[in-house]
């Protein structure tokens, strides 16, 4: 589904990921952890071109984003993101925030952008809000609804970047419990988390980044099972946060 060759990419003249190789395949839940700085964010963001790479390649469901032919925004379309800050439209209303990019990008009429962002609304459990604001709702639901945004656009692959890390203690378990449920239900996910919670209950595999580099690549069994065999600094990480 996607497969990440030998991607390196420089900030100037910084070289913040080196020669990252990897794969994620239809269904497979993926993990990627790592200190602050290590290139997460970086990492997860080439994936679909919102950050360019100047070397290797990555290509989601047999489209190559570093060949010039490739039409990005509609590779773009094919892949859901949720960034940790909620990235809704704040002069938008709840439905108008689900139906936007469906009529303007997958160019479907009103009525059935309208039908699917309901469907998913209440899909993350918030079908009473949809004529609110997103600044009338609490930062777990604003998740939920940029969730559900995602995921009206019939995603082949969603992406997550920290999506509970801004959030309130008491606001994670339910983006999460939205997150799980995705998962369980056959989703491909990319998830750059610090939520080990959630990489034990559903991920298959888990990503260590440390300085721009991939170093651990494993199932969780392996992961969390054998903490023994990490390399220094994925022990040093769960350590910590274990
Ligand atoms: P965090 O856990 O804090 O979110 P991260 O693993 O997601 O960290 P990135 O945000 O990918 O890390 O950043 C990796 C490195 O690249 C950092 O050293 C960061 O300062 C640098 N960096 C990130 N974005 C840019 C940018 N637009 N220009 C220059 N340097 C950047
Ligand atoms: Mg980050």
């Amino acid at each position: 589904m996607i497969k990440i060759s030998n991607v390196s990419k420089w900030y100037g003249s910084f070289q913040v990921l080196t020669d990252c190789t990897t794969h994620i395949e239809k269904g497979e839940v993926v993990v990627v952890c790592g200190p602050s700085g290590s290139g997460k964010s970086t990492l997860i963001k080439t994936v679909n071109a919102l950050e360019p790479i100047q070397k290797g390649d990555i290509v989601v469901n047999g489209v190559s984003i570093a060949d010039p032919k490739t039409n990005l925004p509609k590779l773009r379309s094919h892949v859901g993101m949720v960034f940790q800050h909620f990235e809704l439209f704040p002069h938008l209303s709840v439905t108008e925030n689900l139906t936007l990019a469906q009529i303007k990008v997958l160019g479907r009429n009103k009525d059935d952008a309208l039908k699917r962002g309901l469907k998913m609304l209440d899909r993350v459990g918030l079908s009473a809000h949809k004529d609110k604001f997103p600044g009338q709702l609490s930062g777990g639901q604003q998740q939920r609804v940029a969730i559900a945004r995602a995921l009206s656009m019939d995603p082949i692959v969603m992406l997550f970047d920290e999506p509970t890390s801004a959030l309130d203690p008491e606001m994670v378990g339910e983006v999460l419990d939205v997150m799980v449920q995705l998962a369980n239900e056959g989703m491909t996910m990319m998830c750059v988390t610090h939520e080990m919670g959630f990489a034990r209950k559903v991920s298959h595999r888990v990503i260590f980044m440390d300085q721009g580099r991939i170093i651990e690549d494993c199932t969780k069994q392996e992961f969390f099972g054998s903490p023994e065999a990490r390399s220094p600094r994925a022990k040093e990480f769960l350590s910590k946060i274990l």
